[in-house]
């Protein structure tokens, strides 16, 4: 049996898990409940960085006891990791015995190698970073990242050759292609190590917190060398060989963008000093910002994950997180684009879907569906989307994988519309065609539900057992997302999985009742609007010269966008789907210029966009925004157009 070794990177605590942090756990429970749904034996490890100094002053502060403030603070993280239903194996704290002899071996090894030495630093120090700073570096003389000043720093110290491994790394790198993905990390990476390479210090002077280095207990291993070895020493590394060979090397780290330097050049050194294998390898992901800025406890820019995950419960922010950010790319949090989500994928999209088929099956079949014997139209999309899902899973394409089961939920929803079983149920003589249009309906929800355990394992599970899928969850494997035509299923009928949320019912309703007040028509001479030619939209209530106050105007966000894929539109003489980059995200769009563009000749132009147009569902693609062009009567659409480069964003006014 293959097995998968999988970690996070640990966290710091001084401060209580952000949004930011629960991200990536999310994003490698997500990898780790897919490789136990594949068959493989996997090993999932989170855990806390805590001998660093800004946890040791915090504690001081506070006046508490370094170790007791970090069992707290354990306890607090671990609270948080179970309420997002993050399914570790493991969770090891950097102060615990087992971890501190996988550190003092490794460091022997280091040592007997040759490569550690003793020798004097001093350097510009940011406490809160616990790294030294190169003065080319700082912004202003502070850290670029935390904007305070470093401290200038000498004392005795160890160091680690760092600079004899730049030859063995960049091979490494050569060979491996994916060792560091995506690749615009491992470009970063690669243009480091022509540079060349510096020895390292790797201990401290006069601290008491942290790990003693073997042969000199007055100096404290560096916190960072001491964290990286977490991945050793959780898997038995010091302690027990035995679990060391089965798990070792790691399959997988997944770490923020911020720290590969480490990951990718310091750690791999660190275990070839140490005859160890290096991991295979490494994900560096991108942030989530929270309304564009990047989410930080001192910056006040951090959203509490529990209180995301209360807002509807932790499977729709898991889908969040995971299907709005392409995995490795930056990726944007806004409270109102939680909800939208919310509404438009699960209330009014899965979650309806579910009720639907509940509805249908205790309606026409008193709840019990029995299986044609053969495949419907349905199967052969739902195969599709398993290849693709599996396609970009192996990928950790996370969020392809999440847009594959949509695919499949939207067909299943289309194909409900295009056989319409109400119709069906009237006529006695179509009970055969309605009993294999429900079953097929039924069994792709079952399909999409298996491929969305990783991602929504409490809701696909709950899915499923309302579906009639009658194997345990834990037992269920991704082979179980073949279509099946055969048995009998037991739908059962429950509550709405994910009502409408309130509060944007409420804000659709105000803007409902605003708009026509907005635009007040003037008592005094009404005017009688024109009869609309057929088709065209009915001004609601224009005011009598027909115009606006510029902040009517400035309501509507125009901005441009790049076409980076076209592709028209099936059973759609009109319609062609974008996917356009707006400067700060990629998104899909509609537009009705199939008739007047080939899809290839769209691909690199700039168009203009509604941007901040409320999403709706066309032949059903969700459309992010409208493509403006001018329309003549009778003539074919022409976009609108520059007559030179504008980077996509600009807001055109
Ligand atoms: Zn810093």
């Amino acid at each position: 049996m293959s097995r998968f070794y999988l970690t996070t990177a640990i966290d710091y605590v001084n401060s209580r898990p952000h949004l930011g942090t629960a991200y990536e756990k999310i994003a490698a429970d997500v990898i780790a409940r897919y490789k136990r749904l594949c068959g493989i034996d996997t090993h999932f490890v989170m855990g806390n960085d805590e001998h660093s100094q800004n946890v040791f002053r915090k504690a001081r502060e506070l006046g508490e006891d370094p170790l007791a403030y970090c069992d707290r603070m354990a306890a607090e993280f671990l609270d948080v990791w179970k309420r997002l239903d993050i399914s570790f194996d493991d969770f090891i704290r950097t102060t615990e015995a087992r971890h501190k002899a996988g550190v003092q071996e490794l460091v022997k090894k280091m040592t007997a190698a040759g490569d550690i030495f003793e020798g004097h630093y001093e350097g510009w120090y940011c406490v809160s970073c616990e790294a030294f700073k190169q003065e080319k570096d700082l912004v202003d003389g502070n850290c670029p990242i935390h904007r305070t000043k470093p401290e200038w720093i000498r004392e005795k110290n160890y160091f680690f050759r760092l600079s004899k491994y730049t030859d063995r790394l960049r091979h490494h790198f050569e060979w491996h292609e994916d060792f560091l993905v995506p690749d615009v990390r491992r470009n970063e990476i690669l243009r480091l190590l022509e540079s060349g390479l510096e020895d390292i210090s790797v201990s401290r002077a006069g601290q008491a917190w942290g790990i003693p280095m073997p042969d000199d207990p007055a100096s404290v291993i560096y916190v960072w060398v001491d964290a990286l070895i977490n991945y050793l020493s959780a898997v038995g590394y010091g302690t027990q060989p035995t679990t060391v060979d089965k798990w070792w090397p790691a399959d997988l780290h997944v770490i923020g963008k911020d720290i590969t330097r480490f990951h990718a050049v310091i750690w791999p050194a660190m275990l070839m000093s140490a005859g160890l294998e290096v991991p295979k390898q490494i994900f560096g992901h991108g942030w989530v910002n929270f309304r564009g800025e990047k989410m930080s406890k001192s910056l006040g820019t951090a959203v509490e994950p529990l209180e995301a995950a209360q807002r509807f419960g932790p499977d729709p922010l898991r889908l969040y997180l995971v299907k709005e950010i392409a995995f490795g790319n930056d990726g944007d949090f806004t409270w109102e684009r939680f909800e939208d989500r919310y509404n438009v994928d699960l209330a009014n999209n899965l979650g309806n879907l579910v009720s639907r088929i509940a509805a249908m099956a205790e309606r026409y079949r008193g709840g019990r569906l029995l299986g044609p014997g053969q495949p419907g139209r349905l199967a052969g999309i739902a195969a599709s989307c398993l290849e693709d899902y599996q396609k970009s899973m192996d990928a950790f394409a996370l969020e392809g994988g999440a847009a594959a089961a949509f695919r499949l939920i939207d067909a299943t929803n289309e194909f409900i519309a295009g056989t319409e079983p109400w119709v069906l149920a009237r006529d006695p003589g179509k009970s055969d065609a309605l009993s294999q249009v429900l079953f097929d309906v039924a069994e792709s929800v079952r399909v999409a539900a298996v491929l969305l355990l990783p991602i929504m394992p409490a809701s696909a599970s709950e899915i499923l057992r309302r579906v009639g899928e009658v194997k345990k969850v834990s037992d269920i494997r991704l082979s179980d997302a073949s279509w099946r035509a055969d048995g009998e299923r037991v739908i059962a009928k429950a509550d709405a999985l994910w009502p409408r949320t309130e509060t944007s019912q409420r804000s659709t309703r105000v803007e409902e009742t605003k708009n026509p007040g907005a635009v007040p028509a003037s008592p005094a001479a009404p005017v009688q609007p024109p009869a609309p030619a057929p088709g065209a939209m009915t001004p609601a209530a224009a005011p009598t010269d027909g115009k606006i106050a510029i902040d009517d105007f400035m309501k509507v966000e125009l901005r441009t966008a790049k076409v980076l894929a076209a592709e028209k539109v099936s059973n759609s003489r009109k319609l062609v789907k974008l996917s356009v980059d707006v400067g700060t995200e990629q998104r899909t769009l509609v537009a009705g210029i199939a008739e007047a563009y080939e899809p290839e000749a769209l691909v690199g132009r700039t168009v203009v966009i509604v941007f901040n147009l409320k999403p709706a569902k066309l032949m059903g693609i969700e459309s992010n925004g409208m493509v403006l062009a001018a329309s003549p009567e009778g003539g074919k659409p022409t976009l609108v157009g520059f007559d030179q480069e504008i980077p996509p964003g600009t807001r055109v006014r």
